[in-house]
């Protein structure tokens, strides 16, 4: 049979590369993106509680009422700002999906989408299935600062499209406020959609804030932002996240989103709204995760690893290069392989695989787990 592939470079994700590498040699995963502890019994409990009282059929379209709203109160709580659980909020599976569903919904062929590399993999797969074109931006390790001139110089009557990931993904760096009033001046005038995917937004460190992009009024108005519950409540195996935007675009999402999924999982949806209604199920993450990260960078620090400890997210990225000159991916897997710790190489992310040797450690883990991985680098 004869068919053309419409993703003919595209192989298996280094996440589950490197987790499948994990397995076979019984290594400590640091590598794919997800904690090695439980979410709080209290929440399982709540799904327990939610499939025993009925809640085991189709989902409303848009999601369970009580999680929309749950999610807008949030929104008011942490932002000050307003997103209408009726018609500006969709519950999805998992910030994977909406990313899919935003980028299938906008971009016809030719289109053009600005992207920030090292980026996270999901989006540039989903803009070449519809047909559209990515233009990259390297940040540079190891601030991964953005030039926004170079940025604005590459808008055109092509551009649909900025895609923006903050707190980022793999670099562990955040947008300042700066950062957000220049993509807010540069697509002002337009009609470039921003997706800004902000699944890490509860795990800031060191005092720092998360940019919204919904603090932003004239942003706001151009702009989808992305959620993932698996990320902030521990379990991204229940692949729940939700969508949000202003009404016009929301619309048009949701005609995709229904023939796309429909609906999804109903009893954790009821579960979470029940759990969210207690703020600190999600206001304790930058103290949980920056003990983590402390924790992590302290048992490293006399290693041959160089650090700039992460702003954000649940990764650290750490240079190898006092070590060897070896490519990433390679280091990657013999790390996993002969050293019994496995990592995610940054190169996968970058354009043209640019290497620049440094590799990203996930600390989601239990502090026991980080120690074992902390004597392991200490030992290379
Ligand atoms: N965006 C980024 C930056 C991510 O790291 C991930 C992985 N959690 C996702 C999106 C996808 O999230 P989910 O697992 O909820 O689909
Ligand atoms: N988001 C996870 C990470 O960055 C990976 C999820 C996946 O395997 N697709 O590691």
């Amino acid at each position: 049979m004869n068919h053309i592939s419409k993703l003919p470079n595209v192989a298996t994700t280094i996440f589950t590369t490197m987790s499948n590498l994990a397995k076979e040699h019984n290594a400590i995963n640091l590598s794919q993106g997800f904690p090695n502890f439980n979410s709080d019994q209290k929440l399982i409990d709540l799904v327990v509680k939610a499939m025993n009282s009925g809640f085991n059929q189709y989902a409303p379209m848009l999601g369970a009422l009580s999680l929309r709203e749950a999610i807008s109160t949030k929104f008011q709580y942490l932002y000050q700002s307003t997103y209408n659980p009726e018609n500006e909020i969709v519950v999805t599976c998992g910030a994977t999906q909406a990313i899919y569903t935003i980028i299938s919904t906008f971009i016809h062929a030719d289109d053009e989408v600005i992207l920030f590399k090292p980026a996270y993999d999901c989006y540039e797969p989903a803009i070449a299935i519809n047909g559209g074109k990515s233009i990259a931006m390297h940040l540079n390790y190891p601030d991964y600062q953005v030039d926004w001139k170079l940025v604005e110089s590459q808008i055109n009557q092509k551009t649909k499209m900025i895609i923006i990931n903050t707190p980022q993904n793999p670099c562990g760096t955040i947008f300042s406020k700066a950062d957000m009033l220049e993509l807010e001046r540069i697509t002002k005038d337009t009609n470039i959609i921003v997706l800004s995917d902000e699944v890490y937004e509860h795990m800031v460190f060191d005092g720092l804030k998360h940019q919204s992009a919904c603090l932003f009024s004239d942003l706001k108005e151009r702009t989808f932002i992305t959620a993932s519950f698996g990320k902030t409540f521990h379990n991204t195996g229940w692949k729940l996240g939700y969508c949000c935007g202003p009404e016009a675009l929301m619309k048009e999402f949701i005609k995709v989103h229904q023939f796309n999924v429909y609906c999804v999982n109903h009893p954790t949806q009821i579960a979470i709204a029940e759990y969210m209604n207690d703020i600190s199920t999600y206001t304790n993450l930058p103290v949980f995760f920056q003990h983590k990260r402390d924790l992590f960078l302290d048992a490293i620090k006399d290693s041959k690893f160089k650090s700039i400890p992460s702003q954000a997210t649940y990764f650290q990225v750490l240079d190898y290069s006092d070590i060897t000159n070896e490519n990433d991916v390679d280091f990657a897997k013999k790390l996993t392989i002969e050293n019994g710790l496995a990592a995610i190489p940054l190169s996968v992310f970058n354009e043209d695989n640019l290497d620049e040797k440094v590799l990203r450690f996930c600390f989601a883990k239990t502090d026991d787990t980080l120690l074992k991985a902390a004597k392991i680098l200490n030992s290379i």
